[in-house]
């Protein structure tokens, strides 16, 4: 089964008023487990808006939202936060680590949030930053980070839980091309490793490219690119 699905999603602003932006039109796409899936697409066409209906942030107008094969159309608050803590991780443009805690522990709090054992919680947050190449990072706090360093461990952040599902929004967009390029090899990696499902919404076609899968969303609906 899809790690991710999203079948006729439709998803309205301001519906009714003279500002209304009726900005997903029947998007529908599914996501297969060990690949890298890009997202491509112009800014304000939708992105954002997807990636939340699709980490369960946002309820779409209309469609199905399915996660490892449970539907969550209908699903009360509650369920969906669950759902979302478990099986979710984003990653965000700019990092977003707590700035007053250690890249160790920015990986170790989502587990400790779910009850897992404070040993075990480290011993895998050294791992998780181990194999994207930032182990002798550990100690230091987001600020003695540089940019790629900080996206390196926000993706092991994102990853702490051992979620089904990766959503990233344009998560390479503020570093230089080397850095991007090393920050996107760990992902790479990571991905493979896991068996994991990434959905990477980015401008950047040439690393769109390298993706295992290109899509687009084209007015309001998701095309092969
Ligand atoms: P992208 O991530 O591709 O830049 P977004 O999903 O952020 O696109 O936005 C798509 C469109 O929806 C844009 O026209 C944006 O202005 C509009 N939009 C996004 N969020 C809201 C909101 N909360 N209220 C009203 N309009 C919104
Ligand atoms: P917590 O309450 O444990 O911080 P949540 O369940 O609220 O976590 O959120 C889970 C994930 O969703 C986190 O990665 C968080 O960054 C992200 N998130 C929560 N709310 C928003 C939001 N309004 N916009 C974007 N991302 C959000």
């Amino acid at each position: 089964e899809a790690a991710l699905e999203l079948e006729g999603i439709e998803k309205t602003y301001n519906a009714g008023r003279e500002n209304e932006v009726q900005v997903l039109r029947g998007a529908t796409l599914a996501l297969e487990r060990g690949q890298v899936t890009a997202l491509v697409a112009p800014s304000g066409a939708g992105k954002s808006t997807l990636l939340h209906i699709a980490g369960l942030l946002d309820v779409p107008d209309a469609g199905r939202v399915g996660i490892g094969g449970r539907d969550m159309t209908g699903a009360g608050d509650r369920e969906r936060t669950r759902v979302r803590r478990r099986d979710v991780g984003f990653v965000y443009q700019f990092h977003h680590l707590l700035p007053e805690f250690s890249a160790l522990e920015n990986v170790m709090l989502p587990q400790l949030a779910e009850g897992r054992p404070k040993a075990e919680a480290e011993a895998r947050a050294q791992d998780l930053l181990a194999s994207v190449g930032v182990a002798d990072r550990a100690e230091h706090r987001p600020a003695a980070l540089s940019g790629g360093e900080q996206q390196r461990v926000a993706f092991c952040r994102a990853l702490a839980n051992a979620p089904r599902v990766l959503l990233a929004d344009e998560p390479t967009g503020n570093l230089d091309p080397a850095t991007s390029d090393r920050v996107f090899g760990a992902l790479m990696q990571l991905v493979r490793e896991t068996g994991l499902a990434a959905l990477i919404a980015t401008h950047n076609l040439e690393l769109a490219a390298r993706m295992d899968r290109q899509l687009r969303l084209d007015e309001g609906r998701v095309i092969a690119a």
